[in-house]
């Protein structure tokens, strides 16, 4: 089996040294464990101001879809496939009872997916999983949307963003998005069918909003933060909404350096708006119903996505940098 072990705290820019592949026998299994093979692992931005707070010389975190293939636990059967928090590494051997999220230190049992019905089972770490749950439930929870209003999101070609435009068109919004190359802007437009959309590299976010918004802003779905974020605030309505899900604009700064971005108060007094931030697993509790709803509308040929596919384990890293250069289109997963 290969595992990348987390070796050094990142210092601006995740480089290739900060992590170690360690290649070791597969442990043989015991009485009440399993052994899982890895079938795709997710990269995901979180895991660069996640990494923070874990230590060197772990394996590093993330989900993955695997498959039993042996099983001393009566729970689990050979073939079944499930998602977990089993981090990169290609073979894992444990107890499912006792498996703990390193996200959070709590239990977590692998969970068995169901038959995904030609779905691949990639979706799984994507559209059928936590971001899907975090386009869902942030957008729907949180920006409060009602048909026939504004709603804005950036990263918007991303695995979340590409989501949250979609569903937003789902429940009568007028959708507008921004993306970091035209290719992605056209995609938003001809293939998830936003209202508008733009390259925020080569075109003005405030003249932008202008042009596509004059009215304003009523609900903002931020997933980059900084001065992007800032200009989209001050074209928001009386009464915005904002569901601050990410700021990847600033996951490599140097936090003694940050980059600075114009104050947002003044936009939040006068427009009385209303931003929240949230970590998705606060719906833990309804997680079925978000991937079931999905689900749904991706059968009725509502809900589109892309993936990005990197080939085998050791592509892991460049997978998890062009997060940050923009390479992926939709979900960025790893094929084991
Ligand atoms: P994406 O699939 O959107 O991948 C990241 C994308 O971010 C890139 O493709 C790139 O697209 C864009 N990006 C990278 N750097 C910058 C930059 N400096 N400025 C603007 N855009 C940039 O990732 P996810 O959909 O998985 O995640 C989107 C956001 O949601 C992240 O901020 C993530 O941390 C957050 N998140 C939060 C959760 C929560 O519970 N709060 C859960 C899941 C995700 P482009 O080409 O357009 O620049």
């Amino acid at each position: 089996g290969k595992r990348f072990v987390f070796a050094k705290h990142f210092d601006g820019v995740p480089k290739k040294s900060d992590f170690e592949l360690v290649e070791e026998e597969v442990p043989p299994v015991k009485d009440g464990e399993v052994l899982f093979q890895a079938l795709f692992i997710s990269v995901d931005p979180y895991m660069r101001p996640y990494s923070a707070r874990i230590q060197t010389g772990t394996t590093m975190i993330g989900e993955q879809v695997a498959r039993v293939v042996e099983s001393k636990h009566p729970g689990y059967k050979v073939g079944d496939n499930v998602v977990a928090y089993f981090g990169w590494r290609t073979h894992t051997v444990l107890n499912p009872d006792k498996n703990i999220n390193p996200l959070d230190n709590k239990p977590s049992k692998p969970y068995i997916l169901p038959d995904f019905g030609g779905v691949s089972l990639s979706t799984a770490l994507g559209v059928l999983g936590m971001p899907g749950n975090t386009a869902y439930f942030g957008l729907t929870k949180l920006c409060e949307p009602k048909p026939g209003e504004v709603l804005v999101v950036n990263g918007a070609a991303g695995a979340v963003g590409s989501l949250v435009g979609q569903i937003g068109k789902i429940l009568g919004l007028r959708v507008i998005g921004f993306a970091g190359s035209d290719d992605k802007v056209k995609l938003l437009k001809e293939k998830y069918n936003f209202d508008a959309a733009f390259n925020y590299k080569t075109k003005d976010v405030t003249e932008a909003l202008k042009e596509a918004a004059p009215e304003g802003v009523d609900c903002f779905f931020d997933n980059v933060g900084g001065v992007m974020s800032s200009a989209i605030i001050s074209c928001m309505k009386l009464y915005g909404r904002i569901a601050v899900c990410g700021s990847i604009s600033a996951y490599n700064d140097d936090p003694k350096k940050p980059t600075l971005a114009p104050i947002i108060q003044p936009s939040m007094i006068f427009k009385q708006l209303k931003m929240e931030g949230f970590v998705v697993s606060r719906w833990l509790n309804i997680w079925q119903e978000g991937i079931a709803q999905n689900l749904q509308y991706i059968k009725e040929g509502k809900l589109k996505y892309e993936e990005t596919v990197y080939e085998g384990f050791e592509k892991i890293f460049d997978a998890f940098i062009g997060l940050f250069k923009g390479e992926n289109t939709g979900k960025a997963v790893v094929k084991i």
